[in-house]
């Protein structure tokens, strides 16, 4: 299958090694990539393990998977990437299939290695 980040690449060679942790994303994008993707499949576990461990509390592994199931995860679209920063648009629809568009400025943090998701900044 395609892979939902929509790298235009299939999964198992773009975000499936990240979610069966053989791989650790190289960079913030490919991170954060991996963490929509995540949402679509849904694995909320690995969004939970690709949280910054500090950070941990403010989610629930849960609510992520839930969040993941009950919307249909269409379209990703990165708008502006850096080293540590992400904005992107992740197109989707919700539970009553009305279309959503979430719109966010992500920040992210390399500890060890490994890139984390530290926290994001709704935007409207
Ligand atoms: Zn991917």
């Amino acid at each position: 299958m395609n892979c939902p980040c929509c790298s235009g690449n299939l999964y198992e060679n773009c975000c499936k090694p990240f979610h069966s942790v053989e791989q650790h994303a190289p960079t913030a994008e490919a991170l954060m990539r991996s963490r929509f993707s995540a949402f679509a499949i849904p694995n909320g576990e690995y969004l939970m393990e690709t949280t910054l461990p500090a950070k941990r509390k403010f989610h629930n592994k849960k609510d992520l998977q839930e969040w993941g199931e009950i919307n249909e995860w269409t379209k990703l679209e990165i708008l502006k990437s850096t080293l540590n920063q992400v904005e992107f648009k992740a197109y989707y629809n919700d539970e009553n299939g009305k279309p959503q568009i979430h719109h966010e400025h992500s920040l992210f943090e390399n500890v060890n290695g490994r890139w984390y998701y530290v926290s994001g900044k709704f935007i409207d």
